[in-house]
C-alpha cells in the first residue's frame, strides 16, 4: 500500500499527489551498492544514502534533462544543503568544481569534485510543486520536484519535514543585466557528468524535474531519464 499519508503524518508534508517514486527506492533504506548504475525515471525522484566520503555520480543521459537536488545530514534532517548558506559562502550564485556546498549551519556537506558539463546549474529558483503548474493552467496533478522529493524520502524510511531549496543541477535560468531571469533550455550535453562527494554522512534526493510547459528541460518539452552511481 502506499505510504503518504501515515510516513508523513504529523509533518504537514505529505505529498499533493502521487507517481511510482514512493513504491521505487533503490533499496528499502537507500543505501546504494557501489558502482551500480540506477536509473532515475523522468518526472520521478529518488532518493540515496551517502557515507562520508562516498561520491555520487549524475549523469546527464540524454543531455536534455535538469536534476532538482537536496541533501540533509544522515543525523539530523533539520540540517541540509542551504542554497542561501552556499551562495554566502561561494560569493556567487552559481556552483563550480572544487566548490564544497554548505548546510544551514554553514558546514560542509557536499563538494562538486567533477563537472564535465559546461557548468550552468542554478541555485535561485525554488522547486516546482503543484502549485506552479496550477499557475501554469495545468487541471488536476502535475508530477513536480517538490512531490518526488517528499515521495523519494518516504520510500526509504525517513520523511522530511521541510522542503528546502533545491540545487538545480543543468538549469540555464540566467540572471540578466537588468536584474530579470531567462528561462532557457539546459546546455549539458548527453553523457555530461555532475559528481559530488559526501563531507558528512548525508542523504540526497534528486528529481528529474517533469517541467514540460517551461522549455528549461530543451525545446522539446519532454523530460528524460537521468542516471547516477555511487562510487
Ligand atoms: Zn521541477
Amino acid at each position: 500500500m502506499h505510504g503518504t499519508a501515515q510516513s508523513g503524518r504529523g509533518y504537514g508534508n505529505e505529498p499533493d499527489g502521487l507517481n511510482d517514486t514512493i513504491t521505487s527506492a533503490i533499496a528499502p533504506a537507500g543505501i546504494p551498492q557501489p558502482g551500480h548504475r540506477y536509473r532515475l525515471p523522468a518526472r520521478q525522484g529518488r532518493a540515496v544514502r551517502l557515507a562520508a566520503g562516498q561520491v555520487l555520480r549524475l549523469i546527464n543521459t540524454a543531455g536534455t534533462q535538469v536534476c532538482d537536488l537536496w541533501a540533509f545530514n544522515a543525523d539530523d534532517d533539520t540540517e541540509h544543503l542551504s542554497m542561501e548558506h552556499l551562495r554566502t559562502a561561494l560569493g556567487r550564485i552559481t556552483v563550480r568544481e572544487g566548490d564544497r556546498l554548505v548546510t544551514n549551519r554553514r558546514r560542509p556537506i557536499l563538494t562538486v569534485v567533477r563537472d564535465t558539463s559546461p557548468g550552468v546549474h542554478d541555485t535561485l529558483i525554488a522547486a516546482c510543486d503543484l502549485h506552479r503548474y496550477r499557475q501554469l493552467g495545468v487541471a488536476g496533478y502535475h508530477d513536480n520536484c517538490t512531490d518526488n522529493l517528499r515521495m523519494a524520502m518516504i520510500a526509504i524510511g525517513t520523511p522530511v519535514r521541510t522542503v528546502p531549496a533545491p540545487l538545480n543541477v543543468w538549469m540555464n535560468t540566467p540572471v540578466r543585466a537588468d536584474g530579470g531571469i531567462a528561462w532557457l533550455p539546459t546546455v549539458a550535453r548527453p553523457g555530461d557528468v555532475f559528481e559530488l562527494r559526501a563531507d558528512m554522512a548525508c542523504t540526497v534526493a534528486m528529481s528529474a524535474c517533469p517541467q514540460d510547459i517551461v522549455p528549461i528541460n530543451g525545446e522539446g518539452l519532454t523530460p528524460a531519464d537521468l542516471n547516477f552511481e555511487v562510487v
